[in-house]
């Protein structure tokens, strides 16, 4: 099917658009259970960076459902499906100098795995929000779980379908106990640790 495909190299480079950006640019893979925080979390830190002066983008579960993966269900087949498409998606928006946060349940770790395979070291950073099933149970702002113990929808996970904790992720927050400011600042602290939100001609100034 691929056969006559050729990857076209870019003139203008990955690196020249981080110069451009004055950060790097990479995949923040936010996973957890449903009612983790995931998507709080992962606006708030766009916040966060959005007025330290980076270029980001959130990719959330149910907006990518309305329309790049609206064929997909919530069988394993089509969570994969759906995991590989966003996966390829964040890549292609990383390659454009963008910080990509993504907000995905990805419950699967071959299929988280596999992302971390498509890209390159360090282009790829786990965030397991780590939230106790009971925590995300009472908070069921959308009644999902409620639905899901009455069997009502199929497959839910945590309730009828697994999750998988990630085994090495590169953050780990406890969505279910701390607030989420307090997340996000220990992301925006990894994220400095491993120097990117600068490059090497623009240092970042957020004093
Ligand atoms: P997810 O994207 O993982 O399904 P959401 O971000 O939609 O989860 O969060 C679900 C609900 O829980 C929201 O009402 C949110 O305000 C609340 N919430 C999320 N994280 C926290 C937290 N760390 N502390 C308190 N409430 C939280």
């Amino acid at each position: 099917m691929t056969n006559n495909i050729t990857w076209h190299a870019p003139t203008v480079t990955r690196g020249q658009r981080e110069e451009l950006n004055g950060h790097k640019s990479f995949i923040l893979w936010l996973t957890g259970l449903s009612g983790a925080g995931k998507s709080t979390l992962a606006h708030r830190i766009e916040e966060i960076l959005f007025k330290r002066g980076c270029r980001t983008y959130v990719l959330d579960g149910d907006n990518v459902r309305q329309g790049l993966c609206r064929d997909l269900g919530f069988s394993p087949a089509d969570r994969q499906e759906n995991i590989r498409r966003v996966g390829a998606m964040g890549k292609l928006m990383a390659d454009a100098g963008l910080i990509v946060i993504t907000a995905f349940i990805s419950p699967f770790r071959v299929d988280r795995d596999s992302i971390r395979a498509l890209l390159e070291e360090g282009d790829f950073i786990e965030v397991y929000c780590d939230a106790p099933l009971q925590v995300c149970e009472e908070r069921d702002v959308k009644g999902l779980y409620q639905k899901a113990r009455k069997g009502v929808i199929p497959e839910f996970t945590g309730i009828s379908s697994p999750y998988e904790v990630p085994l090495h992720p590169e953050i780990i927050v406890q969505t279910g106990r701390d607030t989420i400011d307090s997340c996000a600042l220990q992301i925006i602290e990894y994220l400095d640790s491993q120097e990117k939100l600068t490059t090497t001609h623009k240092k970042a100034n957020h004093t």
